[in-house]
């Protein structure tokens, strides 16, 4: 079995942060944590990184995709190539994130990112997939197809859980449409995470539907709507949706790290107002990720689109439209430099928003999310700036900046 022994860095541990320390690893798992330099006699490839952070490798909950390649409608190799451009930024786990469409078109792309994740070297990057719509309140639909969006039929969901119910790991949903609570339980019941999102549900729907399992908000604050007006007492105000997913302590909240999607004070306030491990940062990133600003991209329907500093913007004749926010093109690792920035908490707690505590969410901390023996050598190696320079993916390196490691 191999053995790598990363040594010289200051180390994210699950214990908390250990300054001048090694880490070392065989085959797929951490096996040491100290400090100080590993003991003489100890075999294996030592790497220095240079008094680096020796961080969990980042957990991306909602990506639609990166590059060119968008989950919904990727390629074997597109989904491939995908999965291994999240690694230069940090990323050791993704949710592959597929956007409204017919019930049969998201059954048959479940399916093909089922296998890759089953079969590809680099399939184990991938934790499963993300539903998100088309069970999505109409008015809160946001950049997805109004045609697509319907109330969640018996039907549906049970060809979902039969044919892809082992690869999705969570759904997002409206808790106040027909059928709901129903959906809510039947996802439980088969392991999926109810996750509220394009929402304008009142407390009670809310409510109801936490207390039959749902655990998570999908990027909250854009297309959630928090309050409503009550129309029979002038300016009193009722309380929606999130006044319950701030009440019940179970419900982990996502954010995208981008102040044009998310106003900046949103970050403090939620660091501020829900238990430490329950908020997430996201990147909600679309095609075009990971490319330079200004590149254009083309959609299937033939509108186009430009990068810039994060987002995608619409390019179109009509003045009203050009210019306008289509998405996210963010990057884990900058999302997180940012929440630390905005939120102003240290590098060591903005981390957690992007390992452990997406790790809870989809139940999957027992093998990864943070620097523990025993658990996965999952890691990025990055600086103060939470610049990447190295990842590894079950103790193998899929990233490194430098290439002076293999
Ligand atoms: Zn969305
Ligand atoms: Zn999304």
């Amino acid at each position: 079995m191999k053995t790598i022994i990363l040594t010289n860095g200051t180390i994210f541990a699950e214990d908390g942060i250990i300054k001048n320390g090694y880490l070392v690893i065989s085959g797929k798992q951490i096996t040491a944590i100290a400090a100080g330099s590993p003991p003489d006699g100890l075999e294996g490839d030592i790497i220095d990184v240079q008094e680096k952070i020796i961080s969990p490798g980042f957990i991306d909950m909602h990506t639609h995709g990166i590059l060119d390649v968008d989950f919904m409608e990727s390629s074997y190799e597109d989904t491939e190539k995908a999965l291994s451009a999240y690694a230069q930024y940090g990323v050791t786990r993704v949710v592959a994130t597929m956007l409204s469409n017919p019930i049969p078109a998201i059954i048959a792309q479940g399916k093909l990112l089922r296998s890759v994740k089953q079969e590809s070297p680099i399939g184990s990057l991938m934790h499963g997939v993300h539903i998100e719509g088309p069970w999505l309140a109409p008015r809160c639909r946001g950049g997805h197809a109004a045609e697509y969006l319907c109330i969640p039929q018996k039907e549906d969901v049970e060809a979902i859980i039969k044919q892809i119910g082992d690869v999705v790991k969570t759904l997002t949903y409206a808790p106040e449409l027909e059928n709901a609570l129903w959906l809510t339980e039947q996802l439980v019941e088969n392991g999926i995470v109810p996750v509220f999102g394009h929402t304008e549900a009142t407390y009670e729907q809310a409510e109801q539907a936490i207390k039959a399992g749902a655990r998570h908000v999908t990027h909250m604050y854009d297309t959630t709507l928090g309050y409503k007006e009550n129309p029979e007492e002038a300016l009193v105000m009722l309380p929606g949706m999130e006044t319950a997913v701030l009440y019940y302590d179970q419900v982990s909240i996502e954010l995208i790290g981008c102040p044009v999607h998310v106003p900046k004070p949103f970050f403090k306030f939620l660091a501020k107002v829900k238990p430490s491990d329950k908020t997430i940062i996201v990147t909600d990133s679309l095609v075009g990720t990971g490319r330079p600003d200004g590149t254009i991209i083309t959609y299937k329907d033939g509108r186009k689109a430009y990068v810039e500093k994060g987002v995608l913007r619409m390019i179109d004749p009509d003045p009203a439209v050009n210019g306008n926010l289509t998405g996210s093109a963010v990057t884990m690792n900058v999302a997180l430099g940012r929440l630390a920035e905005y939120a102003e908490i240290t590098q060591h707690d903005a981390i957690k928003w992007g390992s452990c505590n997406p790790a809870v969410t989809l139940g999957i901390e027992q093998e990864t999310g943070s620097l523990k023996v025993g658990k996965f050598a999952d890691i990025a190696v990055i600086d103060e700036d939470f610049n990447v320079t190295m990842t590894l993916l079950q103790g193998k390196i899929v990233f490194d900046k430098e290439g002076c490691y293999e």
